[in-house]
Parts: structure tokens; C-alpha cells; sequence
């Protein structure tokens, strides 16, 4: 068997995207409308070009516990004051993962921490091993979903850049796009190679979902919708 067809079970290397196994699930353990995790699913589908899942199978979730409404199975989670550290949220998204998943993203509605010896520190969101990442809803969808792209381009094995324009910022970025690197680094995982038809298509296809998922009076979406027609030019 080719190395590149085992999954890597141990989180020891990376794992590689295949034709059987490249969906990203967003495992919703948040409160939120079933319009605002459309959006979250269309700007996720545009963004990494890749089919999107919507799992919700916790009922009434809180920072306490997560009850699956179909098994009556129920997840304990590790609370600091009304946070909630996040490795126990992931370890919950671990027992969710498909045959056909390549990541899982969980959103939650409160705020997370990470520890750190006896400090709690906040976190919007985190990714781990790969398979698993984590998000918090945050008021502003344009906010929120990036975060969301973030921390799957972690799973995905992107790490940190100091662009301005480039949500692998880990400080914030002006818009919420790649830099080219950043996207090159995408492309490649995708499989595209060098191929010059992604981008633009890419790009095109964000084109046309952006005024779907975003508002048209948040200034940022409309600087970052300019942004994509200069990128597609
Ligand atoms: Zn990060």
C-alpha cells in the first residue's frame, strides 16, 4: 500500500486528502440558527473547495456538558468559570469523525480556554492532531468564519504568518482571505498543483457566494469582495 493512502491514526505526520476522504464537518454544539451555520457551511465550501458537512447532535448544549439527543451518550467538559478548556471539546469531536471526514470543526457559543500550567488563557478557537478544530461563535459573521477557515488551515497543516492580509495572522487580519503563499500552500493540498485555473476559479466562486453569506453594509466584506475582483483580474 502507498504511504500516502494510510491514514495516520497515531498524529505523527500528515494526513493526506483523498477522493474518499476529504469532507469538512462543522459539528455544531452551539445555540445558533440553522441560517447563520448555512452561511458558515457555503463561505467554508467556497473557501477550501471541498464538500461540507453540518452535524448537530447534542441537545440543548451548555459549557457543562454535551448530551448526543440519539445515544443519550454524555460528554463531561472541562469548565473554567463559564469557559470551557478546549481539549475537552475536542476529545468530544474525536468520537464524531466519519470514514469520509478529512476534519471536524466543532462550534461552541461560549468562550474557550486554553491551560496552561494554572493559567486559563482565552482562545477563539484551536486546532489539534489534524482531524479536530474548534471555534467559537462570535458576533460578527465575517469574524467568526475566518476564524473557522483558520483553524482548519491549521488541520490542513498551515501554520502562522505575519501578513497583514492574511487570516493565518494569528493577531487578525484586514481581510479575511489567503495571502498568496498561503494559498499556493492550499492549492497544493488540493491537488492542483501549479495548475493557474484554480485561483481564478477559486476566486470566482467566492465571488459569487460572498453576498449570500455576507451583509452588504459590513464595510470589511465589501473591502474584501474588491479585494477578490482585483485577485481574479
Ligand atoms: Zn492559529
Amino acid at each position: 500500500m502507498a504511504m500516502d493512502k494510510v491514514p495516520n491514526q497515531w498524529g505523527t505526520g500528515r494526513f493526506h486528502l483523498l477522493k474518499t476522504r476529504r469532507n469538512i464537518r462543522i459539528l455544531n454544539a452551539s445555540t445558533i440558527d440553522s441560517h447563520r451555520i448555512e452561511k458558515l457551511r457555503l463561505y467554508l465550501r467556497s473557501f477550501f473547495t471541498l464538500p461540507v458537512k453540518i452535524s448537530s447532535p447534542f441537545a440543548r448544549p451548555n459549557p457543562k456538558y454535551l448530551r448526543d439527543e440519539k445515544t443519550g451518550q454524555k460528554f463531561h467538559l472541562n469548565t473554567h468559570d463559564e469557559s470551557v478548556e478546549y481539549e475537552s471539546l475536542l476529545k468530544v469531536a474525536l468520537q464524531y469523525i466519519q470514514k469520509r471526514d478529512y476534519t471536524v470543526l466543532m462550534i461552541v457559543d461560549y468562550p474557550l480556554v486554553e491551560q496552561n500550567g494554572d493559567r486559563f488563557d482565552p482562545i477563539l478557537g484551536r486546532a489539534l492532531n489534524q482531524r479536530t478544530c474548534v471555534a467559537q461563535v462570535q458576533y460578527r459573521d465575517l469574524d467568526f468564519f475566518a476564524t473557522c477557515a483558520h483553524e482548519i488551515m491549521h488541520n490542513i497543516g498551515v501554520d502562522h504568518t505575519t501578513n497583514a492580509k492574511c487570516l493565518m495572522n494569528p493577531c487578525g487580519s484586514d481581510i479575511p482571505l489567503l495571502a498568496d503563499h498561503n494559498l499556493k500552500k492550499l492549492q497544493h493540498f488540493l491537488g492542483f498543483g501549479n495548475d493557474k485555473k484554480f485561483k481564478r476559479s477559486r476566486y470566482a466562486d467566492l465571488c459569487r457566494m460572498w453576498w449570500k453569506i455576507f451583509d452588504r453594509s459590513d464595510v470589511v466584506a465589501l473591502r474584501a469582495f474588491r479585494e477578490i475582483e482585483l485577485r481574479m483580474s
